[in-house]
C-alpha cells in the first residue's frame, strides 16, 4: 500500500524507547496464516527512517557501553524474569502471524531465554587477561570492548527465537541494537521492545526497525552500523555479507540450508522414524534445521518409509492455536511455491507417497494449508532434492552405501545441519569426523546447540568466521584491546627509537 493514508492498525517501528510511526505511509499486509485474514498493515521504513531508527541506538550507545557490567546484568536479569513469566503471550502473537503451533511458538521462546540467561553471565565471559611484569617493570592487559549500534536482520520463521540468539548478548556486552524484523511477522519485535523498557533498559539500546530491502540497505550501509548479524536465504545472506563487509562492517550472515538425515542398517527404525516425522514436519517444516532428505542406507528404505508413512498420517494440520500438530505455512505465496515443488518431484518421476496438497485442516478455509508430504524414491536431480523448500515435504533418497551418504552431504552447497542413526559407535563416530557440515546430530535430528555452545552452519549455510551466541557470540559483538602499561619510573627515562623489546 503506497501513497495512500496510514492506516490505524499499522505496526510501527520502536526507537527513543517508545513507538516511532515513521515518515512514510508505505506498508506491507500482515496475515494470520491459519485464517487467511489481513490482521494488519507493517510500516515499511524509508531512508529517513532508518537513519530516525539509528541515531537512537547511536545517541544511547556511549551511555550504556558506561553503564556498569553489575547494573547491565541486573537489567538482563529483569527482562529474563518478565519474559519467563510472559511468555504465553509472545507465543500467541507469534502463532498468529507465523502459523506455528503455540507449543511449538512456547519452544522457541525458551531457546531464545536461554541466551538471555546466557547474557546474565556476561561479567565473567567479559573477564580479560592481565600480565605482570612482562617487561621490566611493564605490565600487559587484555580487554575486549563494545563495538557501537549493531543490526540484527531477522528471518519470519523464529521472530523471536533468532533475535535472541544475539541481543542478549550484544545488549549485555555493551552495544545498542537496531533490529530489523521479518516484514511477515512483526509483532513479536515490538513485543520484546516493551518488555525492555519494563525491564529498565535505557531508551535506545533496543530499537525496532521495520520494513524490507530498503530499510536493510540503509542497515548495512549506514556508518554509524558497526556490525550486523543477519540470518536468512542465502541469497540474501551473500548479498547482506558482500554489502556489509565492503562498508567496513563486521558480518555474521546465516544462510539456508537442506538438511540430511542418514539412517544406517543398524539404526533402530522406529526411533528413525520418529525423529524423521519430528524433524521434517515440525514447524511446518519452516525450521532451518528441519530434516528435509532422508538418506536410506543399504536396503533399509521400504520399512523405514512406511514407518514414517505411518506416523505421518497421523499428525493433525490446523489452526496452531487449536488442538493441532502442525500449523500452516506463513503465506498464500509461500504455500503455493511448495506445493509447485511437490509438483515438480512427482513430475520428475519420485514416488508420492503421502500427498499434502490434499489436506483436511482444522482452521479456516483460507488459510495457507498444506499437509505432510512424503516423496519416496528421490533422486539427486530433482528440484524437490536440490533446492531448499521450506515447507512439511520429506523427500527420501535410496542409496547402498555409508560412502554414498556421505558424498550426497559433502557435495551439498549447503552445511547447516545433519543427522545420523545408528547403533554402531564406529560409524558414528567416523560420520561426525569427516561430514562437512557445521552441526551434526546422532540419533539426534534437529541438534540445536545449547546456548553456551554457538550455532552455524558451513558452506553457503554461514557467510563470515563467527557463529552466533556462546563464546563466538560474545566474540563477535566485542573487539580486542591491548594495553601496555609502564608507570613512571625515572631509571627508565631516555630517548630510543629503536622497535620496543621485552628485557
Ligand atoms: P529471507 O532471506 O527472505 O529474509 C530474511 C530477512 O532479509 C528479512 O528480514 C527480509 O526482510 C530481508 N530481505 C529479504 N529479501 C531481501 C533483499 N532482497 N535485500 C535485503 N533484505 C532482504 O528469509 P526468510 O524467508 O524470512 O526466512 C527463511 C530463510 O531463512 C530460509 O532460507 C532458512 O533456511 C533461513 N534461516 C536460516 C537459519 C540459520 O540459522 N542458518 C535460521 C533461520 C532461517
Amino acid at each position: 500500500m503506497k501513497g495512500k493514508a496510514m492506516p490505524n492498525n499499522v505496526i510501527q517501528h520502536w526507537s527513543d524507547g517508545k513507538p516511532f510511526a515513521g515518515t512514510t505511509t508505505d506498508t506491507a499486509p500482515v496475515t494470520n496464516p491459519a485464517t487467511g485474514a489481513v490482521t494488519g498493515q507493517v510500516a515499511l521504513a524509508s531512508v529517513a527512517d532508518g537513519q530516525h531508527v539509528i541515531d537512537s541506538a547511536a545517541a544511547a550507545f556511549p551511555a550504556w557501553r558506561d553503564t556498569s557490567l553489575a547494573k547491565r546484568t541486573q537489567i538482563l536479569f529483569a527482562f529474563r524474569e518478565l519474559l519467563n513469566t510472559r511468555k504465553p503471550e509472545l507465543a500467541k502473537i507469534i502463532t498468529a502471524e507465523h502459523g506455528k503451533v503455540l507449543s511449538d511458538a512456547l519452544g522457541e521462546i525458551s531457546r531464545g531465554q536461554e541466551v538471555v540467561e546466557f547474557a546474565c553471565g556476561m561479567p565473567h565471559l567479559l573477564k580479560g587477561g592481565m600480565t605482570e611484569n612482562a617487561s621490566t617493570k611493564v605490565d600487559v592487559s587484555a580487554i575486549r570492548q563494545p563495538l557501537g549500534p549493531i543490526a540484527i536482520i531477522a528471518p519470519f520463521n523464529f521472530p523471536a527465537m533468532v533475535p535472541m540468539w544475539f541481543f542478549p548478548i550484544a545488549i549485555a556486552a555493551g552495544n545498542s541494537v537496531v533490529l530489523k524484523p521479518s516484514e511477515k511477522d512483526p509483532s513479536a519485535a515490538l513485543w520484546m521492545a516493551e518488555l525492555w523498557a519494563e525491564a529498565g533498559l535505557p531508551a535506545g539500546v533496543f530499537n525496532v526497525l521495520q520494513g524490507d530491502k530498503t530499510a536493510v540497505d540503509e542497515l548495512l550501509t549506514n556508518p554509524k552500523i558497526k556490525a550486523i548479524s543477519f540470518v536468512g536465504s542465502t541469497p540474501v545472506a551473500q548479498y547482506v555479507y558482500a554489502t556489509g563487509t565492503s562498508h567496513g562492517k563486521r558480518v555474521q550472515a546465516l544462510g539456508g540450508a537442506k538438511n540430511h538425515m542418514v539412517v544406517l542398517p543398524d539404526a533402530d527404525l522406529d526411533l528413525a522414524a520418529d525423529a524423521a516425522v519430528n524433524a521434517g514436519f515440525g514447524s511446518a517444516g519452516e525450521r532451518c534445521m528441519a530434516i528435509s532428505a532422508v538418506v536410506a542406507v543399504g536396503g533399509v528404505g521400504d520399512e523405514l518409509v512406511s514407518k514414517i508413512a505411518d506416523r505421518a498420517r497421523t499428525i493433525k494440520t490446523g489452526d496452531g492455536t487449536r488442538d493441532a500438530d502442525m500449523g500452516p505455512l506463513v503465506t498464500k505465496v509461500h504455500r503455493d511455491k511448495v506445493a509447485s515443488y511437490v509438483d515438480a518431484g512427482e513430475r520428475d518421476g519420485a514416488t508420492l507417497v503421502l500427498d499434502g496438497r490434499v489436506v483436511d485442516a482444522d482452521g479456516g478455509a483460507d488459510g495457507f494449508w498444506l499437509g505432510p508430504t512424503l516423496l519416496d524414491n528421490v533422486a539427486t536431480d530433482m528440484s524437490v532434492y536440490t533446492d531448499e523448500i521450506f515447507g512439511p515435504v520429506l523427500s527420501v533418497v535410496r542409496v547402498g552405501t555409508y560412502d554414498e551418504a556421505l558424498r550426497l552431504i559433502n557435495s551439498n552447497q549447503y552445511g547447516n545441519g545433519t543427522a545420523i542413526f545408528t547403533n554402531d559407535g564406529g560409524a558414528a563416530r567416523r560420520f561426525q569426523n569427516e561430514v562437512e557440515v557445521g552441526m551434526i546430530g546422532i540419533n539426534v535430528p534437529i541438534p540445536v546447540p545449547m546456548a553456551y555452545y554457538s550455532f552455524g552452519g558451513w558452506k553457503n549455510s554461514l557467510f563470515g568466521d563467527m557463529h552466533a551466541h556462546g563464546t563466538e557470540g560474545v566474540q563477535f559483538f566485542t573487539r580486542g584491546k591491548v594495553v601496555t602499561t609502564r608507570w613512571l619510573d625515572p631509571s627508565h627515562g631516555g630517548l630510543e627509537l629503536g622497535f620496543p623489546q621485552n628485557n
